[in-house]
């Protein structure tokens, strides 16, 4: 299995080992992709949580505990998604880290104009969750995400591990290759955390601002940024 004995190699050994992994690992459990993730990264390794549930930070705490969780605080969260945030700081055996944009809403009001994310969501996302990531992120060489190929087209060949070209650094999703029946069986099973707002009509939970409940039938991301012509926030693009 490919590991990486000094996290200062260069990143283009970095990048050979992450796409190395993603072809030794495709088949593993979500598990085991973790317990690889900490034994080659250690606390260079993070992971990142939208709060819409715990999966990946519970399965991450048990093959590493006290393993860094972080949450990107845009301002704009329901207040659903800071209470999920607050219980698993409390309940679970992760160090859970905040990051929050330069500036708060009312200070990008007064620079841009008020409702941004109505008049142009890719700069109010740029600089709510994709800058303070690459800065919140300068700290680890490899980060886990909860991405699914399942969820929609855009991540239907998400790597288990690969390399993120914009960051420069691994990014592991171990629940790729997972269904939502599994992801609820797991919760089930674990009685993991989730965002109370998934038993409220929402398959996908983002800043209120740009989340809407679901119908029957729709796809699961469907109720992000409706009608706005977009359906990533630059995170994993
Ligand atoms: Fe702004 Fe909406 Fe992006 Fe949140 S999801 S950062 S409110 S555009």
């Amino acid at each position: 299995m490919t590991t990486i004995q000094d996290a200062s190699l260069k990143t283009a050994t970095l990048k050979d080992a992450a796409e190395q992994a993603g072809r030794d690992l495709e088949d593993a459990s979500a598990l085991d992709i973790l317990r690889w993730a900490a034994d080659t990264f250690g606390k260079k390794f993070a992971v990142t949580s939208s709060m819409e549930d715990a999966v990946v930070a519970h399965l991450a705490s048990r093959v590493f505990p006290g393993v860094d969780v972080v949450f990107l605080d845009t301002g704009y969260h329901f207040e659903e998604t800071i209470g999920t945030r607050d219980a698993v700081e409390a309940v679970m055996d992760v160090n859970v880290i905040t990051l929050t944009p330069r500036q708060t809403v009312a200070e990008q009001d007064a620079e841009h104009g008020p409702k941004l994310h109505d008049r142009n969501p890719d700069l109010c996302c740029a600089l709510r969750k994709v800058k303070p990531l690459e800065e919140g992120l300068t700290a680890y060489d490899a980060w886990a995400t909860g991405l699914r190929r399942d969820e929609s087209p855009t991540r239907a060949n998400t790597p288990v591990v690969g390399w993120d070209e914009k960051r420069q650094k691994v990014k592991i999703s171990p629940i790729a290759r997972w269904t939502q029946d599994d992801v609820d069986a797991y919760v089930a099973e674990h009685g993991v955390l989730t965002n109370p707002l998934l038993m409220d009509g929402y398959t996908s939970v983002g800043c209120a601002p740009c989340t809407r409940r679901v119908a029957e039938g729709e796809d699961a991301r469907a109720g992000r940024w409706a009608g706005r012509g977009k359906t990533e926030c630059g995170l994993h693009g």
